[in-house]
């Protein structure tokens, strides 16, 4: 396991600048209580302070990155990783490997995001009805597709490769984090242990107010 490095100031603003540049936007503290006061959201353990994090908004996705930075104290938190999550209302959709912080972290967090903002940008249009088309989980670990079921409109359903639009440098990016967790599934499988136990187990946000949540569409 690499070793940890833990972003300092400097290099976070750095990061929040390129984020600011690509179109997405720090979430204020208002936005951050909103949420927990209309959602009554528990966290998973207790957590100190408030993570900057950011949002972006297309297509009726959002793509929100989470940092571990905190506002306040100006400095990570000392134990969590970063995220980048796309929403449709309140309900996420996908939610990308927790991004360790090593010495890679803001640039891994970077290159997540803006892949994450380019399948937003990107969502398809049904092929068949032109209607947008969901976001829907596979069958692999984490797989995702992009589908699209109006029965009234195509008696089967119509789906799209996740991957679909995505311009080469992103399928470019993509490849070499593939390519290591196959090899490192293939390697628990060799061991007898199952893949993605840690990713299945991992507890999220609870909703306290499920009533308050946004519907879909
Ligand atoms: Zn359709």
């Amino acid at each position: 396991m690499p070793s940890k490095v833990l972003p300092d100031a400097q290099a976070f603003a750095v990061f929040s600048e390129r984020l600011k540049r690509r179109g997405f936007r720090k979430l204020s503290r208002t936005e951050f209580n909103k949420d927990f006061e209309r959602l009554e959201l528990i966290a998973p353990s207790s957590r100190e302070g408030r993570e900057v994090g950011f949002v972006f908004h297309a297509n009726g996705l959002a793509v929100f990155v989470w940092t571990t930075f905190l506002a306040q104290e100006s400095r990570a938190r000392d134990k969590d990783a970063g995220w980048v999550l796309i929403k449709e209302g309140d309900e996420v959709k996908y939610f990308s490997h927790p991004l360790h912080r090593t010495k890679d972290f803001l640039h891994n967090l970077l290159g997540y995001a803006r892949l994450a903002q380019l399948r937003v940008v990107n969502r398809p249009n049904c092929p068949e009805c032109y209607a947008r088309m969901d976001i829907v989980r596979g069958k692999g670990l984490k797989a995702r597709y992009w589908k699209c079921d109006i029965p009234w409109e195509h008696k089967r359903a119509v789906s799209l490769p996740w991957d679909y639009g995505l311009p080469q440098a992103a399928l470019d990016f993509l490849r070499l984090p593939r390519k290591r967790r196959a090899q490192y599934r293939a390697k628990l499988r060799a061991e007898g242990k199952e893949p993605g136990v840690a990713l299945r187990h991992r507890k999220g946000w609870k909703v306290g107010r499920p009533e308050n949540l946004v519907p879909m569409k």
